[in-house]
């Protein structure tokens, strides 16, 4: 890490144990970060994203220990997901302890709660002392940033923004509940059920207690300013395609759109998923009035992106 990254830290670390705000990478996108523990700190967090109360922050931390302090006895279930997964793209819903607020997990009585994969994130959560919510840095319901330019764009007067480049996976961590049977799914990302299933059944029976309508169930979320349709690209008129930026997967019926974004060169899904969010970004800031996604096969990460472009695409039916 290099020196202007370690002071960077140091300030952010400071800012967090001051109450303030800190935007900072993880391995999935950007997140907006606060003191877990101090809820006026959390409230801030809420206000800025314009962020409906029901919709429960993710705790990060930085060792294994935290998670002792943070849930009601952690079982070996938990333990075994948290050696395999973590530090990594996975949150566990769990009971949580008395120490985290109400509104960290907006009156529930479970808290997710992940280790992220990035060395900044990490280092910044280990100097703060403190486990940090942090909630993805974007306007609610809009397009996750991965880069801190997506960060400034949403809040340009944020207190302040540790830069470490384009965040490595692309999308938003997996997010499980844990059952007296099994974990549910609460929401796709980049680890898969498939991934979790060799260390924890899934829970499919109908009886289980964990919440499992989540808030990141809404149907719509992470949209773009401009409309924006899931379509093969080649059943958009030719009339239309000049007006429309293309998110493409294969590479194929792209001739005549205004703009095409060619998110993968070999169909590679973890790349696809790596570059999703930055072009979304750059076709709502380009001259393009629509977007047009090209569906993606959806088999492993594919069932998150499809997730992602499902909602980025959502609108209400009259
Ligand atoms: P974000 O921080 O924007 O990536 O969103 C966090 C998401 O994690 C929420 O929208 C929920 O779907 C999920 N989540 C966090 N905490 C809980 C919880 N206690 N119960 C259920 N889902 C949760
Ligand atoms: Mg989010």
């Amino acid at each position: 890490m290099d020196i202007n990254t370690s002071a960077d830290i140091e300030k952010g670390a400071a800012y967090l144990r001051e109450g303030r705000l800190v935007a900072f990478p993880t391995e999935t996108v950007y997140g907006l970060g606060a003191d877990a523990l101090n809820p006026m700190a959390v409230a801030k967090i809420f206000e800025l994203k314009e962020r409906p109360s029901f919709d429960p922050l993710i705790v990060h931390i930085a060792e294994l220990s935290e998670l002792e302090k943070l849930t009601v006895e952690p079982d070996e279930r938990v333990l075994a997901l948290a050696e395999r997964f973590w530090p990594g793209p996975l949150t566990m819903v769990l009971n949580k302890s008395r120490i985290i607020p109400d509104i960290v997990t907006s009156g529930l009585p479970t808290v997710g709660i992940r280790m992220p994969d990035n060395e900044i994130a990490l280092s910044l959560i280990m100097t703060a002392g403190c486990p940090v919510a942090a909630p993805s840095a974007n306007k609610f319901g809009r397009t996750s940033p991965t880069t801190a330019a997506h960060v400034r764009k949403y809040f340009p007067d944020i207190d302040f923004i540790i830069d470490g480049g384009k965040t490595r996976v692309g999308i938003e961590s997996t997010v499980i509940g844990i059952t007296e049977y099994g974990f549910r799914l609460l929401r796709h990302g980049v680890v898969t059920r498939e991934e979790i299933e060799t260390i924890v059944p899934y829970d499919n029976t109908s009886k289980s207690d964990v919440l499992v309508i989540a808030p990141g169930m809404l149907k719509s979320h992470y949209s773009p300013a401009k409309h924006m349709i899931v379509s093969p690209p080649g059943k958009i008129s030719e009339s239309e395609r000049p007006k429309a930026g293309l998110l493409s997967f294969s590479g194929q019926d792209t001739e005549n759109y205004g703009r095409v974004m060619l998110l993968t060169q070999s169909m590679d899904l973890r790349e696809y998923a790596v570059n999703l969010f930055e072009a979304m970004h750059t076709l709502e800031e380009s001259e393009v009035e629509f977007i047009v996604a090209e569906p993606v096969p959806e088999t492993g990460i594919g069932i998150a992106i499809m997730d992602r472009l499902r909602k980025a695409s959502w609108t209400k039916k009259s």
